[in-house]
C-alpha cells in the first residue's frame, strides 16, 4: 500500500488534475441531466475568474477584486461584437481577454503605485462602476434591461451547446495549465517570496510593483475569457450578473478553495456554485451563505480546502516513508563536504561609499561615512549596537535614500537606484534578522535568489521555451552548488523557516551567492552559528575572497573579524571612528577603550592611528 502510494506520488503533479479535467468533457454524456451540466458550466466559469483572484490575492498578496469588472468587460465585448456581426468565438475570446487586460492595467497601475489598500479600493470601485457605465451606453448595452447576444460561430459553423461545452472545458484545461506553469516556474517562486516579504523580494532583484501588476493584470485574462463564454452561454447578459454579491462569491470561492493554490480555484468554485445552487432553492439566502463560507474559510482553515488536501497528502507521504523504512536523521551542517565544492569564478567589483549621511528625524544615524571595499578583499564594519552598520548596508542596497554623499559600484552611481535595481547590478546581501519566507523548502528558498539573474519572461515560463528550460537547469545547478558550499545539502527538502538560526543564516548566504553577485554584504552572519557552522562560514568567506569577490562583513565577533578582514572600519555613533588593517585596529587605543571596553594601555610603540 505504502509503496503503491509512493509510486503514485512519483507521477508528475499535473496528471490527476488533467485526468479530472478531461473527465469533465464527458459530463453531459453521463446521464446526469441538464441541471447538473449547467452547474458544471457555471462552476468552470467561476473557477476561471477565481484563478485570477488567486494570482493577486493568493500569490502576489494583494486583495484586488476587479475580476468581476473584467468578467463584465469580456461579456459585453462579446455582446457588442456579436451585435456588430463579429460572431467568431475565437475572435471574441481574444478581444475579451484584451479588454479585460486593459481594465486590469488601468485599475492596477494607479492602485499599485499608491500602495497599501489602494488596489483593493480601486478594484472595489470598479465593480460599483459597472451598472453606471452600462447605463451611460444604454443605446448599445441595453442598460439595466440587458442585451441579447447573437449566437457565436466556431470556424464558420454555429456554436451548438455540445461544442460550446467542449470549448469551455478545453479553455479551462488550457488556462489551468498556464497557471500551473507560471506557479511552478521561478515567477511563481518570485510571487511567493514577494507575498511574504517585499523587502526580501526587492533585495533579490524583483521589482515589487511590476511583479504585482503582472499578477493582477494576468489574472484579468481568465476573467475576460470567462466573460465571453458566459455571454454565449445563455445568449443574454445584464448588469445583474456582475453585481457586488458576485464579487463576494468569487472571494469566498478563492478563500474556501485555497487562494494560494492553482487547483484550489476549481475546488472553491465547485463548492460555492453547488452550495449556492442549493441555497437559492431556499430563496434569497445567497449573500448570507456566501458570507458564511467566507467566515468559515477564513477562520477554520487558512489554506482552504486545497491546503487541507496538501497537508493530508504530506501526512500520507510521511506514513508511507515510515512504512517503507526511510527514517529521519538529525542533520547538521556538513563542513567536510562543503570544503570540497568549487566556489567558481567570481568577479568582484569595487564598491565605494563616499561621505554618506543619513538622518532618521533628529537621529543622525550616519554622518559622512566613507568606505572603500575592493574585489578580493574582506572589508569589515564593526561598531557597537546602534552605530549605523545596518543602516549603511541598507543605504548601499537601496532600501534608504542617502541624505548626501555617493555610492558607486564599479564606477557606476548606485545611490538613488531602487533596491531591486541595486540587486540586479550585482549587490547581494543577507539580513541581520534572516528573511526566510514560510512554506518554502530550503532548496526553493535558495533558488529564489536566482530570480534577478538570467531573466526569463512569463511567456517563456508559460510555453516552457528552450531558454526557460536552460535557465531552469542552471537555477537548479547553481542552487545545489550553493547549498553544498554552505553545507546544507542534506537539508534541501526541509522547510526553510523551521531551520535553526545558524542554518537560516547560512541559507541566506547561499541565497545571496546564487545570484552571482559582484558584491556580497553580510550583516552579522556569524551570530547564532555553532562551531561547525562558524567554521564553514569562515572558510567560505576566505574562499570567496580569494576567488575575487568583494565582501563587506558587518560583524560582532571581533576575533573572526581580526582573522578575516583585510580592512576594518570602526563605526561609532554614525561616524567612522577608526580605519585600518586588523593589526592597526587591534592595537588602536581608542578602539580598545571605546569599543572593546578595555582600558587603553600606554603603548609607545603603536600609539598612532588613522582615526
Ligand atoms: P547597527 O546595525 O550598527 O546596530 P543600525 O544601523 O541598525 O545600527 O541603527 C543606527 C541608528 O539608526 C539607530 O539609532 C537606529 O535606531 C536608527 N535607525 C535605523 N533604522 C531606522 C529606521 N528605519 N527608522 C528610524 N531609525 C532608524
Ligand atoms: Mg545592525
Amino acid at each position: 500500500m505504502a509503496a503503491l502510494w509512493l509510486k503514485f506520488r512519483a507521477l508528475p503533479g499535473f496528471i490527476v488534475p488533467l485526468i479530472l479535467g478531461i473527465t469533465l468533457i464527458f459530463v453531459p454524456y453521463m446521464g446526469l441531466g441538464y441541471a447538473v451540466t449547467r452547474q458544471v458550466q457555471l462552476t468552470i466559469l467561476l473557477a476561471l475568474i477565481v484563478t485570477g483572484l488567486n494570482l493577486s490575492l493568493g500569490y502576489a498578496g494583494e486583495l484586488a477584486m476587479g475580476q468581476v469588472a473584467m468578467y463584465a468587460g469580456g461579456a459585453y465585448t462579446a455582446g457588442l461584437m456579436s451585435k456588430a456581426g463579429v460572431t467568431d468565438i475565437f475572435l471574441q475570446l481574444l478581444a475579451g481577454a484584451a479588454v479585460a487586460l486593459l481594465i486590469g492595467l488601468i485599475s492596477g497601475i494607479p492602485g499599485l503605485r499608491l500602495g497599501g489598500w489602494s488596489l483593493a479600493m480601486t478594484s472595489f470601485f470598479l465593480i460599483l462602476l459597472i451598472p453606471d457605465v452600462l447605463s451611460i451606453f444604454k443605446e448599445s448595452t441595453g442598460g439595466r434591461n440587458g442585451m441579447t447576444v447573437v449566437p457565436a460561430t466556431i470556424l464558420g459553423a454555429p456554436l451548438d451547446p455540445a461544442t460550446y461545452y467542449i470549448l469551455l472545458c478545453v479553455v479551462a484545461i488550457l488556462w489551468f495549465a498556464v497557471m500551473r506553469n507560471i506557479i511552478v516556474s521561478r515567477n511563481g517562486l518570485a510571487l511567493q517570496v514577494l507575498k511574504r516579504s517585499p523587502v526580501l523580494a526587492s533585495s533579490m532583484g524583483i521589482s515589487v510593483f511590476s511583479m504585482k501588476l503582472s499578477a493582477y493584470a494576468l489574472g484579468a485574462i481568465p476573467a475576460g475569457v470567462a466573460g465571453v463564454l458566459f455571454a454565449n452561454l445563455d445568449g443574454y447578459i445584464s448588469p445583474e450578473a456582475f453585481a457586488f454579491s458576485f464579487a463576494m462569491t468569487v472571494l469566498a470561492a478563492s478563500i474556501f478553495g485555497g487562494s494560494a493554490s492553482v487547483y484550489g480555484a476549481a475546488i472553491g468554485a465547485a463548492v460555492l456554485q453547488f452550495g449556492l445552487n442549493q441555497a437559492s432553492n431556499l430563496g434569497g439566502w445567497n449573500i448570507i451563505i456566501t458570507g458564511a463560507f467566507l467566515v468559515f474559510g477564513g477562520v477554520v482553515f487558512t489554506g482552504g480546502l486545497a491546503g487541507l488536501g496538501t497537508s493530508l497528502v504530506k501526512k500520507i507521504d510521511n506514513w508511507a516513508a515510515e512504512k517503507t523504512g526511510t527514517t529521519k536523521r538529525v542533520l547538521t551542517t556538513d563542513s567536510t563536504s562543503a570544503a570540497t565544492v568549487e566556489v567558481g569564478y567570481l568577479t568582484g567589483a569595487p564598491l565605494v561609499v563616499t561621505d554618506v549621511s543619513k538622518a532618521f528625524g533628529g537621529n543622525q544615524a550616519l554622518s559622512n561615512v566613507s568606505v572603500d571595499a575592493q574585489p578580493g578583499k574582506v572589508t569589515a564594519i564593526i561598531g557597537p549596537n546602534g552605530s549605523g552598520k545596518t543602516t549603511l548596508l541598507n543605504m548601499i542596497s537601496g532600501f534608504y535614500k542617502t541624505d548626501s554623499g555617493s555610492i558607486s559600484l564599479d564606477k557606476d552611481q548606485i545611490a538613488g537606484l531602487s533596491s531591486f535595481q541595486v540587486a540586479r547590478s550585482g549587490v547581494s546581501r543577507t539580513f541581520q534578522t534572516p528573511h526566510i519566507p514560510e512554506k518554502l523548502t530550503v532548496l526553493e528558498a535558495v533558488e529564489a535568489g536566482r530570480i534577478g539573474s538570467d531573466r526569463v519572461s512569463i511567456a517563456g515560463a508559460i510555453f516552457r521555451t528552450p531558454k526557460f528550460r536552460r535557465v531552469r537547469g542552471r537555477d537548479r545547478m547553481e542552487t545545489e552548488r550553493a547549498l553544498a558550499l554552505v553545507g546544507l545539502t542534506e537539508q534541501r527538502d526541509m522547510e526553510a523557516d523551521a531551520l535553526p538560526l545558524g542554518q537560516r543564516r547560512l541559507l541566506e548566504v547561499a541565497r545571496a551567492l546564487v545570484a552571482n553577485p559582484r558584491v556580497l554584504l553580510l550583516d552579522e552572519t556569524a551570530s547564532g552559528l555553532d562551531e561547525d557552522e562558524l567554521e564553514v562560514l569562515e572558510a567560505l568567506i576566505r574562499r570567496l575572497r580569494n576567488a575575487g569577490l568583494t565582501i563587506v562583513l558587518v560583524e560582532h565577533n571581533f576575533q573572526l573579524v581580526l582573522r578575516l578582514a583585510d580592512s576594518i572600519y570602526v563605526l561609532a555613533q554614525g561616524k567612522v571612528m577608526a580605519h585600518g588593517t586588523s593589526e592597526e585596529i587591534e592595537n588602536n587605543p581608542r578602539v580598545k577603550e571605546e569599543y572593546l571596553g578595555i582600558a587603553a594601555e600606554v603603548d609607545v610603540t603603536s600609539g598612532e592611528s588613522d582615526v
